[in-house]
């Protein structure tokens, strides 16, 4: 089993490297924030309750945001690349207890802040407007970053430089990847 963690800041590229990644290992890939904006789609109560927190660019409860992850993991037994999730310690300190610990890598992707914004404006969905955009990145600094020394603290980290062209950044999480003591 491997499991894999897609750490970053919002518009860092964890997306579509955390698909590259999962394709190239086999593994299921999980982004919460693709499972809200399906809720947010089909109209869900989940969805009805994230719909104007992810517009501010606030963060969903952890209780909700939890029982939607774990329940997904139920049918991943290989294992999986998680992308967008942890995104606080009280969601780290679950998932540690849901895998017993067996985390194997916690990848950084690292993208200056400048660079962040223009990224995230450029995408133009309904949560990227300029407000929710700066909030992200506040809430990502005062509620994500602390999981870098949390993961750091257990040797799991590994920065990768996130700017560049995809096939780069791609290279550069295979051969981190590949360098991973466990793995
Ligand atoms: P993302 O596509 O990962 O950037 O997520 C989009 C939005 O979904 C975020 O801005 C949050 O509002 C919400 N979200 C996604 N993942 C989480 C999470 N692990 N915890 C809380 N909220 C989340």
């Amino acid at each position: 089993m491997t499991n894999i963690i897609f750490l970053g800041p919002p518009g860092a590229g964890k997306g579509t490297q955390a698909i590259r990644l999962a394709e190239h290992l086999g593994l299921v890939h999980l982004a919460t924030g693709d499972m809200l904006r399906a809720a947010v789609a089909d109209g869900t109560e989940l969805g009805q309750q994230a719909k104007t927190i992810m517009e501010r660019g606030d963060l969903v409860p952890d209780e909700l945001v939890i029982a939607m992850l774990m329940e997904r993991m139920a049918d991943a037994s290989k294992g999986v690349i998680l992308d967008g999730f942890p995104r606080t310690l009280p969601q780290a300190e679950a998932l540690d207890e849901k895998l017993s610990g067996q985390i194997d890598l916690v990848l950084l992707l690292e993208v200056p802040e400048d660079e962040l914004v223009e990224r995230m404006l450029g995408r133009g969905r309904a949560d990227d407007t300029e407000e929710a955009v700066r909030n992200r990145l506040v809430v990502y600094q005062e509620q994500t970053a602390p999981l870098i020394s949390y993961y750091g603290d257990k040797g799991l980290l590994q920065p990768v430089d996130g700017v560049g062209d995809m096939n780069t950044i791609q290279q550069r999480i295979t051969d981190a990847v590949s360098q991973s003591a466990a793995l």
